[in-house]
């Protein structure tokens, strides 16, 4: 104790209270969000034992934060991998497992139909760095086949692709991306690991936007990566550097989220069944995309590869009335929104058009099957009951 209180207290509740802690014999029953930038040591020793993986402890939380590493046990733990990474965005995951996997002069194959931002990303930003990447169609391996190119590095896709909900034939991807000696990156963040773990079908990294499903609850925005030691290892370097880290409260809000995962993801694919089977009677709908629906062309390959042919939340419809039918149906519904997101815990519905593939110039929405008249829906988990009364009396408005 000095004289003066604002020394005082300055100094108290700090590195001696934080190692009291450490040592309790008991544990929080729920982990403690870790906001701190830093850490202290007693002597340059300790840090240097940190540094060389010879002693247990945290360094600075660009790098890592024992929050973070509860969100990465969790998300490894849901795909079965060896490893994980979590990051600030979904973005921010798929930037940077493919940006530590690929350099100037090498290749990229990937189907045109994606994310807008990750489309976005291969095709404006990744050639001014000297990589090339080109699009084939997925719905058919010979095209992939054809493509591969000795400097072919990655193959990249979605296992769900947004937004028409195309299953990916993963084992088959897969095989032609390691005979032409590339790795197989893949974004599963529509399906989740509930739906399919993708490496225990033959893909190396997995890719989220934990914004959607994994976070579940329209509360944080994160990305993760999933795979092998080694990959995510060399992952983690390009994480550090462009500083993409995932933010403390974000962590805690992931681990707290995934807690529910399998049992949100099991209501949210019995609940979009039931919507997608009313969808295909109504006669102002031209198409559902849906591979749990028989007459889905992916209707086959979900029930090889997706746990109990569950097939998640996500589907589309394509309104016979077109563009002003779509926008007259985001006006009309009191409960199920225009929300340009996905994957919460209510009904919503996007314009990929206008959202997710903005980026897409008419030609390329054409080539990828999105009229003016596709809307996204994210089904929720309120009673399937509900959601079906309200899209009814919403058409009914068409
Ligand atoms: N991948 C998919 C399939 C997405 O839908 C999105 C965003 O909507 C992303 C990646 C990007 O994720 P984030 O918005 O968390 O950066």
């Amino acid at each position: 104790m000095s004289k003066n209180i604002q020394t005082d207290l300055i100094h108290a509740a700090g590195h001696e209270t934080a190692k009291k802690i450490a040592q309790s014999v008991s544990t929080p029953k729920v982990l403690p969000i870790y906001m701190t930038s830093v850490y202290n040591f007693d002597d340059v020793d300790s840090l240097e034992a940190v540094y060389a993986g010879e002693a247990a402890g945290y360094v600075y939380s660009r790098d890592s934060n024992p929050g973070l590493l509860a969100a990465c046990e969790m998300v490894a733990t849901a795909e079965g991998s060896e490893s994980a990474e979590v990051f600030g965005s979904g973005m921010a995951a798929i930037t940077s497992a493919i940006i530590a996997n690929i350099k100037a002069g090498e290749h990229i194959v990937s189907s045109p139909v994606l994310y807008g931002g990750v489309y976005n990303f291969f095709k404006n930003e990744l050639p001014k760095f000297g990589v090339e990447v080109d699009f084939v169609d997925f719905s058919n391996p010979e095209d992939i086949k054809a493509a591969m190119k000795p400097n072919t590095k990655i193959v990249y896709t979605e296992s769900i692709i947004n937004p028409l909900m195309n299953v990916c034939d993963i084992p088959a991807v897969a095989e032609i991306a390691h005979a032409g000696g590339a790795k197989f990156i893949i974004d599963n963040t529509f399906a989740t690991p509930s739906v399919v773990r993708p490496m225990d079908h033959g893909a190396d990294i997995v890719c989220y936007s934990v914004t959607k499903y994994m976070g579940g609850h329209s509360d944080l925005i994160g990305g993760a990566v999933a795979g092998s030691k080694e990959d995510v290892a060399k992952i983690h370097k390009t994480l550090a550097m462009y500083g993409c880290l995932m933010g403390p409260m974000e962590a805690w809000l992931l681990t707290r989220s995934m807690r529910t995962l399998d049992m949100r993801m099991k209501k949210h694919s019995e609940n979009a069944l039931k919507v997608a089977e009313f969808f295909e009677k109504h006669p102002k709908i031209e198409k559902v995309h849906y591979a749990a629906l028989p007459s889905s062309p992916d209707h086959a390959l979900a029930e090889k590869l997706f746990t109990d042919g569950m097939c998640g939340g996500m589907m589309a419809i394509d309104l016979a009335g077109g563009e002003a039918a779509a926008v007259k149906l985001m006006e009309v519904m009191p409960n199920i929104k225009f929300v340009p997101s996905l994957a919460s815990y209510s009904t919503t519905m996007s314009y990929p058009a206008r959202t997710s593939h903005r980026a897409y110039n008419e030609a390329e929405l054409k080539a990828a099957g999105i009229t003016m008249g596709t809307l996204r829906i994210s089904i929720g988990m309120e009673e399937a009951e509900d959601i079906i009364a309200e899209f009814a009396a919403g058409l009914d408005q068409l």
